[in-house]
Parts: structure tokens; C-alpha cells; sequence
């Protein structure tokens, strides 16, 4: 990276540019986990025993609270996800906190769970990350990739869109689809394609966690901010994936990881949070009102060093774009 400063008529004014050494512009991948807090260590914490070997190597230990931590290209800190509102957090008003930087539950009145509130659409899809990246001219790629049915279920009403789907509609971003899974330009929001293939399109290859993380980090090359979203840990968390998914899941997730933290270019910043606490807690199949672990590797991870809060990340994101 290279900072340009111009002094101008006796006023300094800093000029950020961030590019790589061949001229491209850096790149944020945002990995969004769906029900992750962060917790101490302790037997009811499953994070702190599952085999997570790739996220254990970079924390020196398990994603747990003894191991917060902070360096000038890693940064591990707890950031609230209950935003002054009772209640446990959802992941309603969780989502658009995160994608567009503000306190939906408060304005809302409630933490909303599964889709936005209704009223708060229209500032989703107006302010959202994806939006006001595009605007100041960096394109953004909306990693997961989108089945025939998930917009026939949409259209008969059987579920509604989900934040991030009303984000990219409203900025233009686009969604993709199985042809893009085949090209290995997206993912399926359960890594290993395993969904697909249980629904029937067996022409599709099932991949290791690994190469999917391998996609995510080339789709890179040519945006400036990636998002992927899984809901794997919540599902699991909730108990809907069947006794004794969590520990697989948190092993799925984190050799996505692996796959992901060895093909990023190192000028690639990677940022992973979540909406609310779930999985940390198998006392409990509900959400938690834990802090959720921002974690955050590469040259960009000081940028997020006062993220205190959910609403906070999206400010944070387009600051280091
Ligand atoms: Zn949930």
C-alpha cells in the first residue's frame, strides 16, 4: 500500500490510496457466519474444543474470549450485537445492522428475527455496503450463489428476501447462480455444495471446504468488496441440522477458512462476523446475547480496532475500501 499526502495551500490534506504492488486495488472479503458469538472457554462453548485447526493456528487457541487479541494485521475483539434493545439479538434487524451501519433493532423497536422489517427495506436497499461501495466506484461481488428454487420460493411467497438480497437488488449488485457454481465464480451458502446435490443436481461437483474458500478468494482478483454469507452455524445451532452437526460445521467453517486465508493475494484484507451469539452456547438451542467475535487478518485489520458494534462494521468497511 502506498500513501499519497498533498500539502496544498498550507493545509495538509491525506490522499489514501490503497493499491497492490501492481496497481489493483486492495480488497475487503466479507465473511458473514450467521449465529457465531464469542465466549470464554468452557465446556458448553463448542468452539473451544472443535477440531478448528486453521483458526487455532492464527489465534494461538480456540475463537474464544482469552483469545481477543490485537496486532498491526490481525485483530480478534468482541463487538455487541444486542444494540441497547432487550431481547435476544435476531437476525431481521441483525442483518441490515451489519450490511447498512445502523441500529435497526432501535428503530424498528425490536430485534426482528429470519427477514428485515418491512419499513426498514427501503433504507437497506438505499444505503446498504454494496450501495454506497458502487457509488464511490468499487465493485462488489455477492459471493452466494442463488437456486431456481430459492426465486420460486420468493415468488410464491413461501419466504421473503433476505437482507443481503434486498442490499445487492438495491445497489445493482448481481446474484448468481448455478452456472456460476459450475464456473467456480460463487458459492453455495453451505460450502460443499451438499444441499444441491441433495435436491438434485448431482451434475454439480461437491468440493472440499477448502476450494470453496480457494473461489472465494479469486472472486478477489476482480472486486474490491466480497461478501459471502452462511447460515450453517446458526441452523446447526438451533439444533435444525441433527444431533451432533455442530462440531462438523464449525470444522466446515473453518477449512473454508484455510482454503480462503492460503489463496488470498496478501494485500487482501479478510473480515468475519457475525449477527448474534448461538453456537457458542449448546446449553441452549436459542441465540445468546454473547458479543460476536469480529475478527479481521490483513493489512486492513487496524482500521477495525474501535468497532465496538454490529452497526459499526459497515462505517468500518467502507472507510478501508
Ligand atoms: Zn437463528
Amino acid at each position: 500500500m502506498s500513501t499519497l499526502c498533498f500539502t496544498m495551500l498550507g493545509i495538509i490534506d491525506e490522499l489514501v490510496i490503497t493499491v497492490n504492488n501492481n496497481g489493483a486495488a486492495v480488497s475487503l472479503i466479507f465473511v458473514f457466519l450467521d449465529g457465531v458469538g464469542l465466549a470464554p472457554s468452557a465446556v458448553e462453548n463448542p468452539l473451544a474444543a472443535a477440531t478448528m485447526l486453521n483458526l487455532r493456528a492464527l489465534l494461538n487457541g480456540p475463537l474464544t474470549r482469552e483469545h481477543v487479541q490485537e496486532r498491526s494485521d490481525l485483530l480478534l475483539r468482541p463487538i455487541d450485537a444486542a444494540l441497547g434493545v432487550d431481547g435476544l439479538p435476531q437476525s431481521g434487524t441483525g442483518h441490515v445492522a451489519l450490511l447498512a451501519g445502523v441500529n435497526a433493532p432501535a428503530l424498528h423497536g425490536r430485534h426482528q428475527p429470519n427477514f428485515p422489517p418491512v419499513a426498514l427495506r427501503p433504507l437497506l436497499a438505499e444505503r446498504s455496503i454494496f450501495r454506497l461501495a458502487r457509488q464511490v466506484g468499487h465493485a462488489v461481488a455477492f459471493a452466494n450463489a442463488f437456486s431456481v428454487g430459492y426465486w420460486q420460493a420468493i415468488a410464491a411467497r413461501r419466504i421473503r428476501r433476505s437482507a443481503s438480497v434486498i442490499a445487492a437488488e438495491g445497489a445493482g449488485v448481481r446474484l448468481r447462480d448455478s452456472d456460476d457454481l459450475r464456473a467456480n465464480r460463487a458459492l453455495s451458502w453451505d460450502i460443499t455444495r451438499q444441499a444441491a446435490h441433495e435436491r438434485g443436481e448431482t451434475d454439480l461437483p461437491l468440493i472440499t471446504p477448502e476450494a470453496a474458500g480457494e473461489h472465494l478468494a479469486s472472486l478477489a482478483h476482480d472486486y474490491a468488496l466480497v461478501f459471502f454469507e452462511c447460515f450453517l452455524p446458526d441452523l446447526a445451532g438451533h439444533g435444525r441440522m441433527g444431533a451432533g452437526a455442530v462440531p462438523e460445521v464449525l470444522t466446515r467453517i473453518d477449512r473454508l477458512l484455510g482454503g480462503l486465508l492460503a489463496a488470498r493475494r496478501p494485500t487482501d484484507t479478510i473480515l468475519i462476523t457475525s449477527d448474534h451469539g448461538n453456537i457458542e452456547d449448546d446449553r441452549t438451542q436459542s441465540h445468546t446475547r454473547n458479543p460476536v467475535p469480529l475478527l479481521v487478518i490483513g493489512p486492513q485489520a487496524q482500521r477495525f480496532a474501535d468497532v465496538a458494534r454490529i452497526d459499526a462494521v459497515a462505517p468500518a468497511i467502507l472507510a478501508a475500501l
